[in-house]
């Protein structure tokens, strides 16, 4: 089911860049396996995905350690607390839902001390709900100009979550946001070099998101099934 679920979504994406002149490639499919196990993930690594998402700390901690010598490169895309970065530092690949200064410092800390250079998105609430973490539209481009100050910081783009709604324009509106702060951001002068990752899109919005610019979504429904929990 997996490799179908997968191959369908390919095709989807495929489908849609044939329709805006894009080319597919320039969209990375990460595969949001929260709550799924070492057995869907391996399904989801036989169909070539290697990037694979994960909201919280602890259960990435043990999803790793079952997935040892796997080619898996860990994204983290849950709510981070600062207190939990050290866990991550060594080796976890770009995490996504960077959102206040804090958490940019003590990622700057323990990428200092690690000598290396992390790789991030900023997360930003595009649709102001308040259940929603990330940081204000209105606040984000400050929050990118600190954190383009951090030597061990490599910023690699934005994130946001779309608003949870059918409505088509709610979407849009929420992903033309992030990618206006992304082109007045990379406009600004004060990046090291260009952002290049726009990751927004999931599973029932990803298309309307990749007609916006996206250049990587986070599918886990469409691709392992509904959760249960969480
Ligand atoms: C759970 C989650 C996803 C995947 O959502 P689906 O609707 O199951 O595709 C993507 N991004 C984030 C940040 C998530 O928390």
């Amino acid at each position: 089911m997996v490799a179908e679920n997968i191959q369908n979504i390919r095709e989807n994406i495929a489908k849609t860049c044939f329709r805006l002149g894009r080319d597919p490639q320039s969209v990375e499919l990460i595969a949001v396996s929260k709550t799924f196990g070492s057995h869907h993930i391996n399904e989801a690594l036989a169909s070539g995905i290697h990037d694979f998402g994960e909201n919280y700390v602890q259960e990435l901690l043990e999803k790793k350690a079952g997935l040892e010598g796997k080619n898996v490169r860990w994204h983290f895309i849950g709510h981070l607390q600062s207190n939990k970065i050290k866990y991550l530092i060594d080796w976890i690949y770009l995490i996504q839902s960077v959102d206040s200064e804090s958490v940019a410092a003590e990622i700057q800390k323990r990428a200092q001390s690690a000598d290396k250079t992390m790789n991030v998105l900023v997360e930003v609430n595009t649709s102001e709900e308040a259940t929603k973490f990330g940081v204000k539209p209105n606040a984000a481009l400050g929050l990118i100009k600190k954190i383009a100050l951090y030597p061990n910081i490599n910023l690699k783009g934005l994130m946001t979550i779309g608003p949870f709604t059918d409505t088509k324009d709610e979407s849009r509106d929420a992903f033309k946001l992030l990618r206006t702060i992304f082109e007045e951001a990379n406009r600004s002068g004060f990046l090291k070099g260009p952002m290049t990752i726009l990751s927004m899109g999931m599973t029932h919005d990803y298309e309307i998101a990749i007609e916006e610019g996206s250049t990587m979504i986070r599918i886990g429904t469409a691709i392992f099934g509904s959760r249960t929990q969480q």
